[in-house]
């Protein structure tokens, strides 16, 4: 009888006890991937894994210590620990413009600077006139969606709401402006640069920096580069204070009044 944890001479596929103890010792370290591959023609001596749809890796082929089929073409691939392991994926993996939705990125912080209008209070909307207007939508704003649903970006989204519950109707329908809403059943417009195109179809009278004492603004801010999407915000230029998730006045300034 041979001792168990040797080979046996017979049957050679058979391993001992410490090889599976030792490669599964080495698996628990590993990066894993799960795939199908193929050779990389970009990388000298890489492997590709496509793991779905929206998504491959490229890694050296060194570097996959083991691989395991999991499927007809599929394995479950180990890479050494610490391996430099590339991973291309498609932008836009519902089909729709995923480099557009700016309300998924969180907008870069804000930091007000002398001169800059403070954040309107509850207080301050008390003393405003509601209606069917930009005062309107500034004295109901209140930082959240009928729908109750936040994205790391609400700028557009909760001050649509407001202009939405102030009386715009047409903002709440469809709107050639508005390709995007939120998901909810309050279906809120939640892009800024969509806002400012709903500001320019109201507009009766358009500026740049909103000067003070001119009555309530709505304002897209846009820096390119600090922040694609820009940001769209309500100012009441008499009191000073604006209405919005923030208040961008170092990037430029485009004023919407009706
Ligand atoms: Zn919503």
């Amino acid at each position: 009888m041979p001792p168990r944890d040797r080979k046996d001479k017979n049957d050679e596929s058979q391993p001992t006890l410490q090889e599976i103890i030792d490669r599964l010792g080495r698996r628990a370290e590993c990066d894993i991937l799960v795939g199908e591959a193929l050779p990389d023609r970009n990388f000298d001596n890489h492997t590709i894994i496509v793991s779905d749809r929206d998504t491959y890796y490229s890694v050296h082929r060194d570097h996959i210590l083991e691989a395991e089929p999991v499927g007809p073409a599929r394995f479950r691939f180990f890479i050494r620990p610490r391996s430099a392991i590339w991973r291309a994926s498609r932008t836009n993996p519902d089909g729709s413009q995923y480099l557009l939705a700016m309300e998924m990125f969180e907008p870069p912080k804000m930091l007000l600077l002398p001169g800059d209008p403070d954040a309107g209070t509850a207080q301050d909307q008390q003393k405003l006139s509601a209606g069917r207007t930009i005062e309107g939508a500034a004295k109901v704003f209140s930082g959240a969606c009928t729908g109750g649903d936040v994205y790391p970006n609400n700028c557009a989204h909760f001050l649509s709401n407001a202009f939405i519950q102030a009386g715009f109707a047409g903002l709440g329908s469809s709107h050639s402006c508005i390709n995007a809403r939120c998901s909810t059943s309050a279906r809120r417009p939640i892009r800024a640069r969509e806002m400012r195109c709903w500001f320019e179809a109201m507009a009766i009278t358009t500026g740049g920096a909103v000067q003070r004492n001119t009555g309530f603004w709505a304002v897209f801010q846009l820096d390119e580069s600090a922040y694609w999407g820009g940001h769209a915000v309500i100012i009441d230029s008499d009191n000073w204070k604006y209405y919005g998730t923030g208040w961008y006045s170092a990037w430029d300034q485009h004023s919407f009044q009706w």
